[in-house]
């Protein structure tokens, strides 16, 4: 099948009880390991690219890298998303170039502003078949451009969440319930430690999700900054010569909790990140002499690869769902 939109996507997950990963692409091995997994586990996927993937790639190789991964797994639902669009410009030209799926970020915005910029997206993308998902609330943390320290962060408020659907027309909306951009998604001062000293964020506003997801019945919720920064890759990662000490994410059993109420769609973008280096890392300390980047960027595609294997399997709930 060709690229599709997300709507088919989310009903089924909103119904099943499950979540599609939307996973950051930016080259090659990032695309083949997510889409080989998801075509292994018969998975619908969302690929998506930021404003600095399109900046480091550019939007004609990111696409194409997309297009022979669709005509590689014809079998497996595949959307391709532009996260965080800053402005119209930039959703229109994705919109334009064959994108099945825009985000306009208005979060940074006052809410009247936030709403006219998302229905002017709205407008253009559905005239174009194309969905758009729309951010309320603010999350704290740093992704590429998008940069909100913690004290200007700010809850979701459920009791704008109607007007904002109905006045904009969105396909789904992006919530702030307790996550965060990055791979220090928390400061240790915020979490508690567990008997191994490994950090322990504080739960996710599951309260917020609830309420939301009431005055929103059957309607896609969407989790950025949903990485879990799992310890098993920073544990590499610091073994190896790196030092991200503290490095901490959202636990996958709260993430997977959410895919089964309302939230429809997880973005994963630091886990992708953390495999990938510490691939590379242990690659470079175990064969000092190896100088062929097939071998050490081939070892982080396979820890991509296993990621987004084991988030299909045991967090999202996507398996078997294509
Ligand atoms: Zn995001």
């Amino acid at each position: 099948m060709p690229l599709v939109t997300t709507t088919e996507m989310f009903k089924k997950a909103y119904e099943g009880k499950y979540a599609i990963g939307a996973f950051n692409v930016n080259n090659m091995e990032i695309v083949q390991g997510i889409t080989e997994a998801a075509a292994d586990l018969h998975s619908p996927v969302i690929l998506q690219a930021s404003a600095g993937a399109r900046k480091y790639a550019k939007p004609e190789y990111l696409k194409h890298l997309v297009e022979a991964a669709v005509e590689l797994y014809p079998e497996i639902p595949i959307a391709l998303h532009l996260d965080h669009g800053a402005d119209f410009e930039t959703c229109k030209s994705c919109i334009d170039g064959g994108f099945t799926s825009v985000m306009i970020d208005g979060s940074k915005y006052a809410y009247d502003e936030n709403v006219a910029l998302t229905k002017k997206v709205v407008e253009y993308a559905h005239a174009h078949g194309v969905v758009v998902e729309a951010e309320l609330g603010k999350l704290a943390g740093i992704e590429d451009d998008v940069q909100v320290a913690a004290h200007e962060a700010s809850y979701t408020r459920p009791e704008e969440v109607e007007d904002f659907v109905s006045r904009t027309g969105v396909d789904s909306l992006a919530i702030a319930i307790g996550t965060s951009h990055g791979a220090y998604k928390f400061t240790p001062e915020q979490c508690t430690r567990n008997a191994d000293g490994i950090l322990v964020p504080p739960e996710l506003r599951f309260d917020i999700l609830d309420e939301v997801a009431k005055r929103l019945p059957s309607f896609p919720i969407v989790l950025h900054g949903a990485s879990s920064v799992l310890p098993k890759y920073t544990k590499v990662i610091n073994a190896n010569g790196g030092k991200m000490p503290d490095a901490v994410g959202i636990p996958e059993d709260q993430l997977r909790h959410a895919a089964s109420l309302a939230v429809c769609k997880i973005n994963i973008d630091s886990d992708l990140r953390l495999g990938m280096t510490a691939g590379i890392r242990k690659h470079f300390v175990e064969h000092p002499d190896h100088f062929d980047p097939r071998q050490y960027v081939g070892e982080g595609r396979q820890n991509i690869y296993d990621i987004v294997s084991n988030k299909i399997k045991n967090v999202l709930g996507s398996e078997n769902k294509a």
